[in-house]
């Protein structure tokens, strides 16, 4: 599978990953969606480090997906909102929290329930193609080179990353949602090698040759990835043993999260010649533009339309 060398470090989920492609940043924007605006409350539900909070809203802002307002003058304080490039992120968040309702272990925490307004039903998200409306499953989609693909982005900027920030210790912020998915794409290689799966590769060295990643650093991502239930691991070949990695059925349902991302790094990161990559929809033959719909219903699923339970019966009873 050498045809497209690198065609994953060229890909819009590579740039998107350079953004939020760590936990912090995940829970971050989680907390934002939620309506959390300041430093205070990010400090709290996030259960980061200050050092690290100011860090990430700094390159969060840096990056124009959260715009630092001030709201008062002596002493002067501010707090940070979305900005049009981080309310895109909408889709994402509800694919990441859908996948983690479906598979994070039990004693992760329950993550909220979440309701679909318009329709007073549990959120149930599907992820559709924008030009049949059908559903987009994992095995109707194959990837081919976009306009941009001859473009190439410098290298990951995942080698100052230690292993501690992948086994960091998970729930310590007050919010739990997200913080399982967060563990296991929160890191800048891991998304990557998923990536890898998702478009083919299997074996160790092959992932190595496109990725361009050190040994011990994909030995270790494949490992975790393994022990949280991703990858299974089997033998293809013995003298010298040989593994090749699997998807499990919870490793292939992270493609939408995957689909989501790179469609929104196409939106926003591509250069001047377009998306270095297109995943083509095999059902109608058009290239993928997903969108996130209620599974009952068939409304898409925009900011504000989606509230947790609790919140959902409050506004009940009042209206009531
Ligand atoms: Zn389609
Ligand atoms: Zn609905």
């Amino acid at each position: 599978m050498n045809d497209g060398r690198n065609r994953i470090l060229r890909s819009s989920v590579t740039r998107a990953i350079r953004l939020i492609g760590d936990r912090w940043s995940l829970l971050i924007i989680r907390d934002a969606f939620q309506g959390v605006r300041r430093f205070q409350d990010f400090l709290e539900r996030t259960g980061t480090s200050r050092a690290t909070l100011t860090n990430r809203l700094r390159a969060l802002t840096r990056n124009g997906l959260l715009k630092r307002v001030r709201y008062s003058d002596a002493p002067e304080r501010f707090e940070y909102r979305l900005t049009d490039k981080g309310r895109d992120l909408y889709a994402l968040a509800l694919v990441a929290w859908n996948w983690e309702q479906r598979w994070a272990p039990r004693g992760a925490g329950v993550p909220l329930q979440l309701v679909h307004r318009d329709c007073g039903r549990v959120l149930r998200p599907v992820l559709t193609c924008g030009h049949c409306d059908g559903m987009l499953a994992f095995r109707d989609m194959y990837n081919r080179p976009g306009p941009g693909a001859g473009v190439r982005v410098p290298p990951a900027a995942a080698r100052y990353r230690r292993l501690s920030a992948l086994t960091a210790a998970t729930h310590r912020g007050s919010q739990s949602a997200l913080t399982h998915i967060a563990d296991i794409v929160g890191d800048p290689w891991t998304p990557l090698v998923l990536a890898a799966a998702f478009f083919g590769l299997r074996r160790f060295d092959d992932i190595q040759r496109e990725l361009g990643i050190a040994t011990n650093i994909l030995s270790t991502r494949l490992a975790l990835l393994v022990k949280r239930g991703i990858f299974d691991r089997r033998l293809y070949s013995s003298q010298p043993d040989r593994y090749e990695y699997r998807l499990t059925d919870k490793g292939r349902s992270l493609y939408e999260y995957a689909v989501v991302l790179n469609a929104w790094g196409d939106r926003w990161l591509a250069s001047a010649s377009g998306p270095p990559y297109l995943t083509v929809h095999r059902v109608c033959g058009a290239d993928v533009e997903p969108i996130l719909r209620c599974g009952h219903c068939g409304e898409q699923l925009v900011p504000g339309s989606v509230v947790s339970s609790a919140t959902w019966r409050e506004q009940k009873r009042a209206r009531a």
